[in-house]
């Protein structure tokens, strides 16, 4: 598929980590131009690039198209749908004050895509890893009618914490997955920080994110959902048990992950299964999709944190370590990247496939 014309686009939360990772991802996108960057009413008026000025975290230097736009303030809802076909969302704010901003944008019928956890919940927002669960976008049709929209709606992506272990499972549930317990490893920018403005993470690990190990349990269980009358309804197994650890590495997520299953597959169908996963966004050959998406190491050192997150431009998952477990059927470890494929890249693929399907188009 190819777009004639790019689709105008708005980034809510520009100035935060996630925002600056969208701008990064999206600089040279051949269906998607970034026409408005927003964020709270503080940077509101500022140029972009004065905006983010002694805390743009990456290497790649601020784009130079959006880099001399005008920050706008994301609350200016009305305006700024008046300008994009549709919004990346990643903004930090109040739970219930991130939902009705979100609602907001749909209301006036601007199709918004979200990294916040606001909306996850919400039976009719289809919550995306396009490789897993590409058919939820149906459920759009379900909120439109709620909303009383023709065109605006929100979709999702879950926490950056799953996005490892989650697509390294998807292609065994044929053999019944039955029980997981999982140990993540999590980057600092998970928490929008550097080791700048972080210097405590130096050295350290910290046992604690706040609300982490819940979504690491129940978010997987809407991606394996079902979508019934009312929208989607979540799968009752397998039941996770998840302990999230932030440790001192600036990017990527590693999980350490045990399983057992209905019918334990042998180790040979487990590493068949994982190389020949393919989903949707590859046989579409949707821009961002990394192709495999799906990688293993033989080598017992990988994948590593510093060494591998960046494999697929950051948009792949890599596993190492398949090996039998003393409690569990199997164990191994998972790697993503958690600005990448676990919240701005993975947030684009989604929009690209809902493009590619005609849920978003041009106004
Ligand atoms: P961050 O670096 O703290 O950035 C927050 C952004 O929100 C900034 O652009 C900020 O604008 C904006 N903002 C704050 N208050 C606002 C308001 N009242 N109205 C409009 N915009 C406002 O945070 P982050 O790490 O990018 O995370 C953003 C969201 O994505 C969070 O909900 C987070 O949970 C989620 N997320 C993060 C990751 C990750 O790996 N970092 C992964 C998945 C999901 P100002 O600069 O003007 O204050």
């Amino acid at each position: 598929m190819s777009q004639k014309k790019k689709l105008r686009v708005g980034v809510l939360g520009a100035t935060g980590m996630v925002g600056q990772r969208f701008l990064s991802l999206l600089e040279h996108h051949p269906w998607f131009e970034v026409v408005v960057v927003a964020a709270s009413a503080s940077s509101a008026g500022k140029r972009y690039d004065e905006a983010v000025k002694g805390r743009w975290a990456l290497k790649q230097p601020v784009p130079l198209a959006a880099a001399g736009l005008q920050v706008r303030n994301a609350a200016d809802v009305q305006g700024i749908s008046a300008e994009v076909d549709f919004v990346f969302c990643a903004v930090d704010l109040p739970k219930a004050e991130t939902a009705r901003l979100e609602e907001d944008y749909a209301r006036a019928e601007t199709p918004l895509v979200s990294n916040n956890s606001a909306h996850r919940g919400t039976p009719d927002v289809p919550m995306m890893v396009p490789e897993v669960n590409p058919g939820h976008a149906q459920v759009i049709e379900l909120q439109r009618r709620r909303l009383g929209t023709r065109r605006g709606f929100v979709a999702v992506k879950p926490n950056c914490s799953l996005q490892s272990y989650v697509p390294a499972l998807h292609p065994l549930r044929e053999f019944g997955l039955r029980k997981v317990a999982v140990c993540t490893y999590q980057a600092i920018s998970g928490a929008g920080k550097t080791f700048e403005s972080w210097p405590e993470m130096v050295d350290n690990v910290i046992p604690f994110i706040k609300g982490e190990e819940e979504k690491s349990e129940q978010e997987p269980l809407k991606l394996w959902g079902s979508v019934e009358g009312a929208g989607i309804v979540p799968a009752r197994e397998p039941v996770i048990s998840a302990q999230c650890i932030r440790v001192p590495a600036s990017d990527g997520h590693l999980a350490a992950v045990f399983v057992s299953f209905d019918r334990p597959p042998g180790r040979e169908e487990i590493l068949a299964r994982w190389r020949d996963f393919a989903g949707l966004p590859q046989s579409l050959a949707l821009p961002s999709a990394p192709r495999p998406f799906l990688h293993y190491f033989e080598d017992e050192s990988r994948p590593q944190t510093r060494l591998d997150r960046d494999l697929g431009q950051g948009m792949a998952v890599s596993i190492g370590r398949l090996r039998p477990d003393a409690l569990f059927d199997w164990r191994f470890v998972a790697l993503s990247h958690n600005t990448v494929r676990g919240a701005a890249g993975g947030a684009v693929l989604t929009a690209e496939l809902l493009t590619h399907e005609g849920w978003i188009s041009a106004r």
